[in-house]
This record gives structure tokens, C-alpha cells and sequence, in this order.
């Protein structure tokens, strides 16, 4: 019988890169509680709307990528594409706005129809952060602070640079906008048929190009600064000098837009130049407009997400924790005795692993073969229990285990 394959771009994740993976996963939740971010639990699954009114129809996630499907009830459903759009519809239908300003972290997989490749995937996983009812730039230098800090305890930091844009106000965006219809329509022939598409719709979404054809005009295009308010100015010029204070190295990127249709004032990416084509790790920004479109009030917020794979990744190869006691039980009729002692080293914060099956005579070579500090036999000699430890005796943890084991009841 053949066996079923597993969907096309869905990953099964083993080994050093699992290990990776959940490195990243335990750092991001240590890094998010020293920030104070509370941590969320979001559904996987929304109504079709939360994401197509918030997204914006525009968009290549909306209108190319989305997993949505009628459940049985003939309701229109969607896998979820990224996590803030269904935390800012939590945020109104739960009542949260009681606890405004309100930092918020979680984790988990995401789904997006793309065509997989080498970090790229259809269902992929996102660390994420948001800051939700605060207006301020210092909100901005918050979340960015937090992303540094991760990517330093991560050990990448020195391969990452922080990409940083405003976009401004909706004045300064819709004036940003018209200009740059006018600049590309000049040149609408020589453009991809993906960005002459969008020159009316989403023009902001050509400088998001990759298409070489569209690259080429994307360097001389306008910038938004040629257009920014004096408010958008001063709100940028906080958010740099507030980064700046706290020693967040940032490139200026003028260029730099991001998919999604919600951003106002700060955009911004961390990107590499390690991973080939798929080297933004990290993306985010202010989408004051945001909860708006999903009919609340006007509501300030600011996040990121980051994709774990990625960074994964970058981080590579992280040590395995240390075994710091491996045991041998060398008699079937000591087994229990083993469990026993293993399960009481462990209860300590000692890990351990125990050989007790196979020939009894290989045991002991096998644990021994297992690179850990102490080296515990289990075994009967002269008709007697006799436990031995093996261990340099400058191991710190040695008196402890020793102890454990002398109180042992045969
Ligand atoms: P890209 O330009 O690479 O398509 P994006 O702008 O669509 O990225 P975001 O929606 O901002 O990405 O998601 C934030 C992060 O999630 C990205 O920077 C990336 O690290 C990760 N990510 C996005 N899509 C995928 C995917 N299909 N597979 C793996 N990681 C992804
Ligand atoms: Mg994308």
C-alpha cells in the first residue's frame, strides 16, 4: 500500500534543526518577559473577513495566498496568514481595550499558498509582538528594542541589519502615492505585469518588488521624505532617537514599504544577506489604521513578526543540553531501583538518561559511551546490590548525587 505524502510545503522538523527551532522559540518567551509582553493564544482558524478587510484586498497575502475554504456550515473560513490582523479583532470583540496600552506575544504556525522553497514555506511559524492602544514613538523604540535584544541572545545579530522607513501619515502616504503612480506610469510598459497591475491599486507595493524589471526603477522613484508632514518628521525623529539611546544600530531604508496595506509611520525589516533570497527574518511597523478597517475604533499599535525558521537558520547549530548522569542498570531485577534513582536525580534538575534494556552485559558500556559527567552502574555482586559512580572528583554536582543514591532502599 503506497503511503499518503505530506502536502507540499509543510515541513516535518527533526533533529538539530528542531532543536534550533525550539531555541529560538525559548528565547523569544524569555526575552518577551523581561518586556513585560503578555503571552496570547490566538485560533488558527478565522472568519475570511478578519483578514481581507484588515490585509487589504490588494495584497499579494489576500489575494493570492490565502488558505480559505466553506466549513459545513457554508461559512467562509481562512487558515491564518499572519497573526495581528486576528489579535486586533480579539482586542475588539474580547473588550482587551480595558488594558491599554497592551503588549502582547505569542507563537505559532501560519499558512500562506506560495511556492515553497528553501525558507519558504505554505505552513511556517512566526514569533510575534504587538503593541496595542499606544500611540507614542516610544511604543515604536519599545518593540524594536525587543526585536535587538532577541536577535543579540540569539548570537545573529552581527549578520542582521535593522531596515528602517516611515511612511508617514495618511496625508504623507496619500501624497507619496499619487506621486509615485504618476513616476511609474511614465514607465508602465517596461514594468512586470504583477506591478503594472498594481500602479492604480497598490503603486506603494512595486518598491516591495522583486522582479528585476521593476528593481530597476525602484532606485530613482520618489521618496516619502520629499512628502512627509512636519507631525511625520518629528514622529520618525523620536523613533531614530529613541533607537539611537538605546544603542539600536538602524540603516535608513527609504524604500522600504512592506506587503501589507495597514502601514502608517514606521515600517521596518532586519534582514541578512545569509539566507539567499528569503533574507528579511523580521518585519513590522505602526498600523494605526488598522482596527478601523475591522470596524473599532481608532486604535494606535505597532508590531512585528518574525519568521522562527529563518532565524532558526541563522542560529544553526545549538548545543543539546548536557547529560549529567547516565545510568546503567546492569540486572533486569534492578530496574525499578534504577527508575527510582533516575527518577529522583531528574526530580532535582539533573538530566539523565538511564540504559536498562538490551544484554545486560553491553549496558554498562553503553552508558558509558554517553558523554556525561557522572557514570552510574547498577548492578548485584556477590549477591548484593552494588551501585558505583564514576566521575571526576572536582564534579560539583557529585555530592548531591551521591547523597540521592546513598538513601537508595535496595
Ligand atoms: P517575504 O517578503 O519574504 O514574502 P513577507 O513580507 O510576506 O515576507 P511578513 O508577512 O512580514 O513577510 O512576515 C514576517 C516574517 O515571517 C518574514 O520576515 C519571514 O521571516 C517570515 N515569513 C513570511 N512568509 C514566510 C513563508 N512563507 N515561509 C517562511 N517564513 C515566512
Ligand atoms: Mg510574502
Amino acid at each position: 500500500m503506497n503511503t499518503p505524502q505530506a502536502i507540499r510545503g509543510t515541513q516535518d522538523i527533526f533533529g538539530a534543526e528542531a532543536e534550533a527551532f525550539a531555541h529560538v522559540v525559548e528565547t523569544f518567551e524569555r526575552v518577551r518577559k523581561l518586556y513585560r509582553f503578555r503571552r496570547v493564544e490566538m485560533p488558527v482558524f478565522e472568519k475570511t473577513e478578519v483578514f481581507s478587510r484588515s490585509i487589504g484586498e490588494t495584497t499579494d497575502v489576500v489575494s493570492k495566498e490565502m488558505y480559505s475554504f466553506e466549513d459545513r456550515g457554508g461559512e467562509s473560513l481562512t487558515l491564518r496568514p499572519e497573526f495581528t490582523a486576528g489579535i486586533c479583532r480579539a482586542f475588539l470583540t474580547n473588550g482587551w481595550q480595558q488594558h491599554a496600552p497592551l503588549k502582547v506575544a505569542t507563537h505559532g504556525p501560519l499558512f500562506r499558498y506560495e511556492r515553497p522553497q528553501k525558507g519558504r514555506y505554505r505552513q511556517f511559524h512566526q514569533l510575534d509582538a504587538e503593541i496595542i492602544g499606544a500611540g507614542e514613538p516610544q511604543a515604536d523604540v519599545e518593540l524594536l528594542c525587543l526585536a535587538d535584544q532577541l536577535l543579540k541572545e540569539l548570537g545573529i545579530a552581527d549578520g542582521v541589519t535593522l531596515m528602517l522607513n516611515t511612511l508617514g501619515d495618511a496625508a504623507s502616504r496619500d501624497a507619496w502615492r499619487a506621486a509615485l503612480i504618476e513616476y511609474f506610469r511614465a514607465v508602465k510598459g517596461e514594468l512586470s505585469e504583477d506591478s503594472q497591475d498594481r500602479l492604480e491599486r497598490n503603486p506603494l507595493r512595486i518598491l516591495d518588488s522583486k522582479d528585476p524589471r521593476d528593481k530597476a526603477f525602484v532606485a530613482d522613484a520618489p521618496k516619502i521624505d520629499d512628502f512627509l508632514s512636519g507631525e511625520a518628521q518629528d514622529f520618525f525623529g523620536k523613533v531614530t532617537s529613541g533607537l539611537d539611546a538605546a544603542g539600536v544600530a538602524w540603516t535608513r531604508a527609504p524604500a522600504l514599504v512592506r506587503g501589507l496595506d495597514y502601514y502608517r509611520h514606521t515600517a521596518f525589516e532586519f534582514v541578512t544577506d545569509r539566507l539567499g533570497a528569503q533574507g528579511t527574518v523580521l518585519g513590522g511597523g505602526r498600523y494605526d489604521g488598522l482596527m478601523e478597517s475591522l470596524g473599532g475604533p481608532f486604535t494606535p499599535a505597532v508590531g512585528w513578526a518574525a519568521g522562527i525558521e529563518r532565524l532558526a537558520m541563522l542560529v544553526g547549530e545549538v548545543p543539546i543540553e548536557d547529560v549529567v548522569v547516565s545510568i546503567a542498570v546492569e540486572e533486569d531485577s534492578l530496574l525499578n531501583l534504577g527508575t527510582k534513582a533516575n527518577t529522583e536525580l531528574r526530580a532535582i534538575g539533573f538530566s539523565t538518561e538511564m540504559i536498562a534494556s538490551g544484554s545486560p552485559r553491553k549496558r554498562y558500556d553503553k552508558a558509558a559511551k554517553i558523554p556525561a559527567k557522572v557514570l552510574v552502574s547498577i548492578s548485584v555482586r556477590d549477591g548484593k546490590t552494588f551501585i558505583r559512580t564514576q566521575a571526576d572528583p572536582a564534579t560539583e554536582e557529585l555530592g548531591r548525587i551521591k547523597d540521592i543514591l546513598g538513601r537508595l532502599e535496595p
